[in-house]
């Protein structure tokens, strides 16, 4: 009855921009979804990386319930309780990183999507080149990423197909092919369109486009290069990150760098919506009062989710355990016929089947 009654008024009421799959779930539990005739559902899809707990995890639920009770937001004009000590827990996140030398400040704006964060790393980007690079202008991202549908994060996209009915997109982002040193060497010395860049934007190992990794020879180089010339490495941690990746919080810490500006969301709110820009050194001291803000980013009830989200995965050890469960899905799926290909790190695993077989096991 849910399902038909939702079918007709979403098709009705919804714009189309979901070929959505025919269940509406309404209760979860760990890994489990059930649907209201109470058919269990093993779910690999996580709310598209988002419920990084799990479903329904006790601590969490017992805080969002109180929080609710209390107060869900108040706005940006205040002090919120528990979003220093969030903010605190994310600079050691990112300094859980076994390639530096020191430890960073990282600063934090929150705000409530990974396409936001993204938009508030694109902004630090600009205004660092106008600021501190004689106005360079132009990000260099990756060709098959993917960054958000805002239309700057859409710009940053490297997909033409999900571009082109959106025209005119913002101007001053640059694509090159992922894991080509040559490419990026040439983008970043100007040697093609004259380009004059103050930020590369890549996902370490890129999502949407497929899971297709960074090898570390190409991020260890896009880290040396840009920091040379002043250019900022921004990292879009929005999929890979809070352990889904498993070892490290963060992606780019498997490859010994540490960028200047990170972006995140998804997993980072338990299922909550939250987003998060982090940067460090002269990046973090860019936005001024009155450049950047959101109505509800950070807001009460956000950062009790996820402050849980974070002492859970920590109580979980999310580090181990996703490298080791990681391990054990790339294992047997190595055993399975009928596959090309497998990618990934982690849990964050993709795997490329034969096309027939692929066909059958979509339809499945
Ligand atoms: N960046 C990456 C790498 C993503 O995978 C996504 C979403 O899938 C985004 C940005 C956009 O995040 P959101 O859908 O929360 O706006």
């Amino acid at each position: 009855m849910l399902l038909q009654q939702q079918q007709e008024l979403e098709n009705h009421y919804l714009m189309d921009t979901y070929k959505r799959k025919p269940v509406a779930f309404v209760k979860g539990e760990g890994m489990r979804l059930y649907d209201e005739d109470g058919t269990e559902y093993l779910d690999f899809l996580a709310g598209v990386g988002a419920a990084s707990l799990g479903y329904g995890n006790a601590q969490q639920v017992q805080a969002m319930q109180e929080q609710v009770a209390k107060l869900v937001h108040a706005s940006n004009y205040y002090y919120v309780e528990g979003r220093g000590e969030l903010a605190e827990k994310l600079n050691n996140l990112l300094n859980e990183n076994p390639g530096a030398t020191r430890k960073e400040l990282w600063k934090t704006f929150f705000a409530n999507s990974g396409t936001e964060a993204i938009e508030g790393a694109i902004k630090i980007a600009r205004k660092y080149g106008a600021k501190h690079l004689e106005g360079a202008d132009t990000i260099i991202t990756a060709r098959r990423s993917f960054h958000g549908r805002t239309l700057a994060a859409l710009a940053a996209t490297g997909q033409p197909s999900k571009q082109e009915a959106f025209q005119p997109l913002p101007e001053g982002f640059k694509h090159v092919d992922l894991n080509d040193i040559p490419a990026i060497k040439q983008a970043l010395n100007q040697g093609v369109g004259c380009i004059n860049a103050c930020a590369v934007l890549l996902e370490c190992v890129q999502g949407e486009g497929g899971v297709y990794p960074c090898t570390e020879e190409y991020l260890q180089t896009v880290r040396e290069l840009p920091a040379a010339k002043g250019i900022l490495l921004i990292i879009d941690e929005v999929q890979t990150g809070f352990y889904r990746t498993g070892s490290h919080p963060f992606a780019f810490q498997h490859y010994g760098i540490v960028p200047d500006v990170v972006a995140m969301a998804k997993g980072i709110g338990g299922g909550m919506p939250m987003g998060a820009v982090a940067a460090r050194g002269v990046a973090a001291a860019v936005f001024e009062p009155g450049d950047h803000g959101s109505t509800f980013g950070g807001n009460s009830l956000a950062i009790t989710a996820a402050n849980a989200t974070l002492d859970g995965l920590q109580k979980m050890d999310a580090a181990g355990h996703v490298a080791e469960v990681g391990a054990y899905l790339m294992q047997r799926l190595r055993e399975l016929p009928g596959v090309v290909e497998i990618r990934g790190k982690g849990l964050m695993v993709g795997v490329e089947f034969e096309k027939a077989v692929a066909e059958q096991i979509v339809a499945a």
